[in-house]
């Protein structure tokens, strides 16, 4: 049997490399997207004899069409998408401007959709597929300061759904992650004092780690019978 193919968006950090190597160790081959960060990309690329990397910028349609050409010529297939890619916006909702929500919109929002539409003939035509959509807590509870990012992330988990309910009769299975507070540098400007609020606020009581979404996208990689679904991996904060 050949080996499984996955591309992973936005894999040279945090939830995305976490995700690009636990697929690795599942002997996936793994496109692990970047778009600025090479360093850490070549370094990932180097620790696994079964990841690539390929730089593109998510948000725009000819750099995606290239990461998807790309992989399909190279490898035939692809078996997995895991739309990871995306930024915060922490501002006052006063605050927001214009290009403030365009760039949120178009890295979180429409890179999802520009990434599927491209992926998904291949899926259809292997009448196979698996799509996981990083969301977040944010699209579930609202969040202060993050209406654009929110906004993304609630377009996410309505494409999730309802592309489940067009995808399925073709053996497609599509789902969110909705992570709750994780330890990566999108967080990097919490302070100590707001990360023992989250806490506190959490049932167990601790921040996330990048593996333990991971360990998600591990499950449903595998699954046979989710499709559509928010699955939140927050700790419980979000009860
Ligand atoms: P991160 O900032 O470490 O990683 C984000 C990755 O996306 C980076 O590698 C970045 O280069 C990449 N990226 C950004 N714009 C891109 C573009 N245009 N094209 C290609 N790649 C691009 O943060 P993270 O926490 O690892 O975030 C991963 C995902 O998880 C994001 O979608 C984020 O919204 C989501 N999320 C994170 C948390 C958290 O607490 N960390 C919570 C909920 C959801």
């Amino acid at each position: 049997m050949s080996q499984n193919v996955a591309i992973v968006t936005g894999a040279s950090r945090g939830i995305g490399r976490a995700i690009a190597k636990s697929l690795a160790n599942k002997d996936y081959i793994v496109i692990a997207n970047y778009n600025k960060s090479e360093k850490e990309a070549v370094e990932l690329k180097n620790e696994f004899n079964n990841i690539d990397i390929f730089k593109a910028d998510v948000s725009k349609r000819d750099d995606v069409k290239s990461l998807v050409e790309y992989t399909l010529n190279k490898y035939g297939k692809i078996d997995v998408l895991v739309n990871n890619a995306g930024i915060d916006n922490e501002k006052l909702f006063q605050d927001i401007t214009d290009e403030d929500w365009q760039n949120v919109i178009n890295t979180n929002l429409y890179s999802v959709f520009c990434v599927t539409q491209e992926v998904v003939n291949n899926m259809i035509h292997n009448k196979s597929g698996c799509i996981i959509n990083i969301s977040s807590i944010y699209a579930i509870q609202g969040g202060p300061f993050a209406v654009a990012y929110t906004a993304s992330k609630a377009g996410i988990d309505g494409i999730t759904k309802s592309l489940a309910k067009e995808l399925g009769p073709s053996n497609i299975r599509v789902n969110s992650i909705a992570p709750g507070c994780i330890d990566t540098d999108m967080n990097k400007y919490l302070s100590k004092e707001d990360l023992d609020n989250i806490k506190n606020e959490t049932p167990l009581q601790k921040i996330g780690r990048p593996e333990d979404i991971a360990k998600c996208v591990n499950w449903l990689v595998e699954d046979e019978f989710t499709t559509g679904q928010v699955i939140s991996i927050n700790g419980g904060w979000s009860i």
